[in-house]
């Protein structure tokens, strides 16, 4: 038997992080869906295709050829090329939100999902991991925190990345982007008592990692 953690909840909880360390800790592979989404959205924009025109989208996701090469970081490719460093701009925080609404993108990509997930179990980082991708797993996260919060964690992670933005306009970001993903009629994001939820705020990252990890073993 496989083991799948999953690991879901809005923008800026800590989620990318605290799954790398989980998935160290337990000796599984890191599974970030976000970065698939990222890799549509970008995918999307570089061949001019609206990000709302479901069709032109359906035939992209089922085209594009998706990988992840494990390592720290591990790297996304689009069709054989080294995205890794370009899908984490706000611009593509937002394609990614919305192809990510349109059923056929996230069929394909759910499936990809789960092919990874059963090969060698994994920590499944996202939004409906545990409710449409593994939703049989017993172990099931959803991470929360203050939206303050959690627009400060985005703003200081893009700064470190020597991104030039404004706090405000991330702050409207990631309202705007977790209202969409929490919205939208297919797999919006959310939670049921199935989940263990921790809300993140006023805790370290140490500090979820060992509360996840324990109560896994
Ligand atoms: O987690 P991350 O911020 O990288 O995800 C980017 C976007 O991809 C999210 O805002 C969401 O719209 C979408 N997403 C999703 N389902 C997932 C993972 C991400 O819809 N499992």
């Amino acid at each position: 038997m496989t083991t799948i953690v999953a690991i879901d909840g809005p923008s800026g909880v800590g989620k990318s992080t605290v799954s790398k360390l989980v998935a160290r800790a337990l000796n599984l592979p890191h599974i970030d869906t976000g970065a698939m989404y990222r890799a549509i959205g970008l995918a999307a924009l570089r061949n001019n295709i609206d990000v709302r025109d479901a069709d032109k989208l359906e035939q992209l996701a089922g085209n594009a050829q998706i990988e992840f090469l494990p390592g720290d970081p591990p790297r996304v490719l689009l069709d054989g090329d080294d995205i890794t460093g370009l899908i984490r701009t706000p611009e593509i925080s937002m394609a990614a939100s919305h192809v990510s609404a349109i059923p056929a993108v996230r069929r394909v990509l759910v499936r990809l999902q789960q092919a990874l997930g059963r090969k060698h179990g994994g920590v499944l980082e996202g939004r409906d991991i545990g409710t449409k991708v593994f939703p049989e797993t017993p172990h099931k996260f959803f991470l929360t925190a203050r939206a303050e919060v959690r627009a400060r964690r985005r703003y200081d992670e893009l700064i470190s990345r020597g991104e030039n933005v404004d706090f405000n306009a991330v702050l409207a970001e990631s309202v705007k982007r977790d209202e969409q993903d929490s919205t939208r009629a297919d797999s919006p994001l959310m939670y049921d008592e199935s989940y263990k939820v921790i809300d993140t705020s006023d805790l370290t990252i140490s500090e979820v990692v060992a509360r996840i990890v324990a109560a896994i073993s």
